[in-house]
């Protein structure tokens, strides 16, 4: 569903990403953990070109290249992104912060907006919210409509940068198991975070970044408990 080929991005004479290869199955829960500064932030980002990269690299999602031109808009409509901040418009209600995307972008009438934004809420748990503004809810709860807001354009892959780490611990729970049921369910995700718990539990394959590469990847049990990299095993000591 997405090829990485080759991925090269630098900030002036910095390089962030050394040419990364990655290759992601629909369905496929992939997570992504590493030190910070290591280019996870700038891996995802790239693939939907929030961020810039080297023309040398390619990346195609559902056939369609990732590229400055036209195609662009398609890319994006078909990938979801939630970040670390909830960044919800804090001017529309939690209902019509759902609404908006498949409103603009996708044409869809107001009365299946709605029914379809009702759905989501039910389904990430708070129905009871949908007519209050963001900044009337919690932390988890915003993110929660986050993630609501990325399905209702229906995409193909979800994205999420540290969806928890911002959040009260008392609150990453919620978001992780929303989080997880859409795993289940059989949402293609890539995921940068530092639950390891989760990427335990979840990932179908876990990638171990340092220094702009990817450094080794594998299955939940051989990235934490049979790491082969030095660098693996000094990180995973450190976090867990
Ligand atoms: P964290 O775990 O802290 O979120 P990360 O693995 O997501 O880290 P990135 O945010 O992808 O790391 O950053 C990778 C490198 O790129 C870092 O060294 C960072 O300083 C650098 N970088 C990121 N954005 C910019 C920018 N706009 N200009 C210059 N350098 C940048
Ligand atoms: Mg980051």
């Amino acid at each position: 569903l997405i090829s990485i080929s080759n991925l090269k991005k630098a900030y002036g004479i910095f390089t962030v990403l050394h040419g990364i290869n990655l290759d992601i199955a629909e369905g496929e829960v992939v997570c992504v953990i590493g030190p910070s500064g290591s280019g996870k932030s700038t891996l995802i980002r790239c693939i939907n070109r929030l961020e810039a990269f080297s023309n040398e690299s390619s990346i195609v999602v559902d056939g369609v290249t990732v590229g400055p031109g036209k195609a662009l808009a398609k890319v994006r409509a078909e990938v979801g992104m939630v970040f670390q901040s909830f960044n919800l418009f804090p001017h529309l209600t939690v209902l019509k912060n759902v609404m908006l995307a498949p409103m603009r972008v996708r044409g869809t009438k107001p009365a299946d907006a709605e029914r379809k934004a009702r759905e989501l809420l039910a389904r990430v748990g708070i129905s009871e919210q949908a007519e209050k503004y963001p900044g009337k809810l919690s932390g988890g709860q915003q993110q929660r409509v986050a993630i609501a807001r990325a399905l209702a354009m229906e995409p193909k892959v979800m994205l999420f940068d540290e969806p928890t780490s911002s959040l009260d611990p008392e609150m990453v729970g919620e978001v992780l198991d929303v989080m997880k049921e859409l795993a289940w369910m059989g949402v293609t995700m890539v995921v940068v975070t530092h639950e390891m718990g989760f990427a335990r539990q979840v990932a179908d394959r876990v990638i171990f970044m340092d220094g702009g590469r990817i450094v080794e990847e594998g299955t939940p049990t051989d990235i934490f408990d049979t790491p082969k990299e030095e660098r693996t095993q000094s990180f995973l000591r450190a976090v867990l």
